[in-house]
């Protein structure tokens, strides 16, 4: 539940509402990963020079705005003709389009470079991911990589699009403004900033309360969205049960806690902008009292106190948002880091300098004292040695761990041996192209992997430039075509995102026609254990056979039929070849392999 919640909850966006005094979130690297951004960036950097220049006058304009308003009220009250009124007003349009103008070009601008920029960083780590080894993805949550690839890359992506140019702003904004206002009167000023501390104290009282429930209810969200979920996946359990008042009682009380959590996250942060208002209010009042009064004494002109009172605004506002934006700013850092973290991690090994791509292989395999292990602590495969001829076909025998996935994970060149050698045809693997040995093999797993596609597209996927007369020959050869013709698209039909939408023993015929069609020399099977009704478990066997004619095939064996068939037994426990041979001869041996099938009641040799 925990883990389910924790992964809903990542889903959801950061609160946005940081502001001072919330804690930023961790970086460890803070200048290495912004240059790592700004390599992606430098492609555009002419633009984005460009870019902060335009930022820079536009700031600067909004500057001198309320400097020429108060400029034009002292110039109006000391010669009030209409035409002054007129010339002013000319002018002061003008600054105020060319603002605006500069405001929509580098907003247009920015939001080009960042999108370039995060365009560039997703083909990366997709393109990287790719190459990665086995291992990595073995030693990962899927659900954790997921939200490095979107969630952190929208972080990055939003926070290029806004915050460069708003954090930007609001520097150049705030320091032109206490230049200009202490240029003015710096008496002004002084009474001015008086409001500053009140503001950072207030909102920091704020923050730290909105922060603890911001979080709350980021949890509660998770916690609830999870246990909906949860729900949903055991629906039929909770009905079979009759628990469904039990069920409604735990939503409330989830409920119930997010109802608190959002009530008073939503009520502290609706005091910012309140708070703001107020203060300006004040700063409002202190100018119009003390400019009134610097005024009447000659200190300062009516148009000064105008201009200041567009200033105390303009000042303030930065101020709330540079909090706000440093937070935002350091929390795309740190999704930038994690993206980066993965594109760091070292691909897999890449082919030996001398490494051969082969054509066609024969299919005589030789193990020869291979020793592995995943950790370095303790081997998962110990001395394994055995020779397969071109066409035999190999079966696996032994108890869950006993090594079998390891040995095929091996011959496909997943991960390396340790010591000893593995040879295809007398070759060792280790001289041959990663790329190429694989497309000499063709696989079919337990549960058959295909794609949100066609399925013709699916079965093409063996053979990328197969055409439709040799997809349909695969599929008749594996069973398939006839249930295919009967579908309502045929060979068009889509399939559901993860290949569902059609029987688990009609996706392993699809898998079977789609192994058929690459034509592979060795074959590598992972028998179902599940169970299939009788005449589908007819078609697959059929099917199979078929597909292993020939072909060097090494099968993860469960049932009985298959193992009885196969040329040459290996059984395994515990890393070690402990038997090898033909059922009949390890029968004779009555040892493990005999016992096993003793054992065995049914037809199905259920050893994992
Ligand atoms: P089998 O296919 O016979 O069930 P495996 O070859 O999958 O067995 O596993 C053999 C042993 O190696 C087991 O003890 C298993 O826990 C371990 N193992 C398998 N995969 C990994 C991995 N990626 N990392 C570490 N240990 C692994």
């Amino acid at each position: 539940m925990s883990d389910k919640s924790a992964k809903v909850s990542g889903r959801h966006s950061p609160p946005r509402h940081h502001g001072i005094g919330t804690r930023p979130p961790k970086v460890e690297n803070f200048k290495d990963t912004l240059k790592r951004i700004w390599g992606y960036m430098a492609k555009q950097r002419r633009l984005f020079f460009f870019v902060i220049g335009i930022i820079m006058v536009s700031s600067l304009l909004s500057l001198l705005g309320p400097y020429l308003l108060g400029v034009a009220v002292d110039k109006v009250i000391a010669d009030p003709k209409t035409s002054t009124l007129l010339r002013m007003i000319a002018i002061l349009s003008g600054v105020y389009v060319c603002h605006s103008l500069s405001l929509w070009l580098q907003n247009y601008w920015m939001i080009g470079i960042a999108q370039n920029t995060v365009f560039d960083m997703r083909n990366h780590l997709f393109s990287h991911l790719q190459r990665l080894p086995v291992l990595f993805f073995q030693e990962r949550q899927f659900g954790e990589l997921m939200s490095r690839l979107t969630n952190d890359m929208e972080n990055v992506s939003r926070t290029l699009n806004t915050s460069v140019v708003q954090f930007t702003t609001s520097i150049v904004t705030i320091t032109g403004t206490i230049i200009m206002m202490v240029w003015l009167s710096p008496l002004l000023t002084l009474l001015t900033l008086t409001i500053v501390p009140v503001m950072y104290f207030g909102m920091k009282w704020i923050t730290k309360r909105t922060g603890k429930y911001f979080k709350d209810q980021q949890k509660d969200l998770g916690e609830m969205n999870g246990y909906i979920e949860e729900m949903f996946s055991g629906h039929l359990v909770v009905k079979m049960f009759s628990r469904e008042n039990k069920v409604i009682q735990e939503f409330e009380e989830k409920n119930n806690s997010l109802k608190h959590s959002s009530y008073w996250a939503q009520t502290y942060s609706g005091f910012i902008p309140k708070l703001m208002n107020m203060l300006n209010n004040v700063s409002f009042a202190i100018i119009v009292g003390a400019g009134g009064l610097l005024a009447l004494n000659g200190a300062i002109s009516i148009g000064v106190i105008v201009t200041f009172t567009t200033y105390s605004r303009q000042f303030t506002r930065p101020l709330n948002d540079l909090a706000n934006q440093f937070n935002m700013i350091l929390s795309a850092v740190a999704g930038a880091e994690r993206v980066f973290q993965i594109i760091d991690e070292a691909e897999e090994n890449a082919d030996e300098k001398e490494a051969d791509s082969i054509k066609q292989i024969n299919g005589n395999i030789t193990f020869d004292s291979v020793y592995f292990s995943y950790k370095d602590e303790e081997s998962t495969l110990k001395n394994i040695s055995f020779h397969a001829k071109q066409g035999d076909t190999v079966a696996l025998v032994g108890p869950t761990g006993a090594g079998k996935t390891t040995i095929i994970s091996l011959l496909s060149r997943f991960y390396e041996t340790n010591r000893g050698k593995i040879m295809i045809d007398g070759k060792d693997i280790k001289t041959i192209t990663r790329d190429s040995l694989r497309s000499q093999m063709g696989v079919v797993l337990q549960d058959a992997t295909l794609f949100h596609t066609t399925i013709r597209e699916n079965l093409r996927y063996g053979r990328l430039e197969a055409t439709d007369e040799e997809v349909e020959e695969a599929a008749k050869a594996a069973n398939a075509h006839g249930f295919i013709i009967k579908l309502p698209m045929g060979y068009d039909t889509v399939l559901d995102s993860d290949g569902k939408g059609i029987s688990h023993g009609q996706r392993q015929l699809i898998s079977i026609a789609r192994a058929m069609l690459a034509e592979p020399s060795l074959l590598i099977l992972d028998e179902a254990t599940s169970s299939i009704d009788t005449v589908t478990e007819m078609k697959i066997t059929d099917a199979l056979k078929t597909l292993m004619e020939g072909r060097t095939s090494f099968v993860i064996a469960h049932r009985l039929n298959t193992i009885r068939s196969a040329d040459q037994i290996l059984v395994l426990n515990h890393g070690e070849i402990i038997e090898q041979g033909n059922h009949d001869s390890l029968l004779e041996q009555g040892g493990f392999y005999a016992d096993l099938v003793r054992t065995q009641q049914n037809e199905t040799l259920d050893t994992g």
